[in-house]
């Protein structure tokens, strides 16, 4: 691979280097824009203040870092969030590592239709699968009067998990094991449950990018019976933590809406489930309140 260091040449003023190193990237097939996100996180600095400096030189410090992890991106596609540690979400930076999904912008919009659906009051809602904890952490934040549980079978996840909640001061009980379980062993009810779980079919993980494919998880990724299994198992248990008329909420694939409705459906026959779509019109969650189980 060329060095970007080769067409730096003397290049030192910040929008200079970033043009070449944009350039670089699309040169490789990469988002040009990771240039500047990289280019602020070695800088230090915020947004406005990084426009502010475009006619500053970029210090030599910053220069080596900062060549390095553009020139890492454009031949491995490692993401931005793995070189920074940190990734946005719903106005946060939240840390993650190579044990946990990059937070996405569809859950972004989970949490807004969680919370238009749910009153601001002492409720129990119980994340499974929390990753990086956004969703827990999220919503105890917006929710103080809520009690948040959240699970996950990755003891490594977890720690990245109770590192953001103790950093944003969110107050989340986690609870490691597999989905339901650990909340049904100590007899957690809950009014809400909500879920991004794993729901790509391992057969479809050499069509995802390599950004993806190659960094984020398999255990966040994928999961058996194409794609449906996390759901399904999420299900079968959901009548033991699940409180009387409670609202469940998943994250799914774009094509699996009524595949998850109609699962629901068998299980708790007089509910009313509903698929909604994400900004991109695409199915991407399916929730409703359970009832008579
Ligand atoms: N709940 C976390 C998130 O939404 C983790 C999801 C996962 O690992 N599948 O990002």
């Amino acid at each position: 691979m060329n060095k970007l260091v080769n067409e730096m040449g003397n290049e030192r003023k910040l929008h200079d280097v970033l043009r070449r190193a944009s350039l670089f990237l699309e040169k490789h097939n990469r988002e040009p824009k990771v240039a500047e996100l990289l280019l602020q996180h070695f800088l230090g600095v915020s947004r406005s203040e990084f426009f502010m400096k475009m006619r500053d030189p970029v210090p030599e410090a910053v220069m080596i870092p900062f060549q390095q992890a553009i020139e890492r991106h454009a031949e491995t596609g490692v993401p931005v969030e793995h070189i920074t540690g940190y990734a946005p979400f719903y106005g946060r930076d939240f840390h993650v590592n190579a044990y946990t999904l990059i937070p996405r912008a569809e859950t972004e919009e989970l949490i807004q239709h969680i919370m238009r659906t749910v009153p601001n009051k002492r409720v129990v809602i119980a994340d499974i699968g929390t990753g990086t904890g956004i969703i827990a952490v999220t919503l105890a934040l917006a929710c103080p009067e809520a009690s948040v549980y959240a699970s996950d079978i990755s003891e490594e996840a977890l720690a990245v998990a109770r590192q953001n909640a103790s950093y944003f001061g969110a107050s989340v009980g986690f609870l490691q094991g597999d989905y339901l379980k650990p909340m049904i062993e100590r007899g957690i009810q809950a009014d809400i449950v909500v879920s991004n779980p794993p729901y790509i079919a391992p057969e479809e993980g050499m069509a995802l990018a390599d950004t993806v494919k190659n960094f984020d998880p398999d255990l966040a990724l994928f999961a058996d019976e194409q794609g449906l299994g996390a759901y399904n198992r999420i299900i079968d248990k959901l009548p033991h933590v699940l409180k009387q008329n409670g609202t469940v909420f998943f994250e799914i694939g774009h094509d699996q809406g009524a595949a998850v409705k109609s699962m629901l459906q068998r299980t708790f026959p007089e509910s009313d489930v509903s698929i909604i779509q994400d900004m991109n019109g695409k199915d991407r969650i399916v929730g409703g309140k359970l009832s008579k189980f």
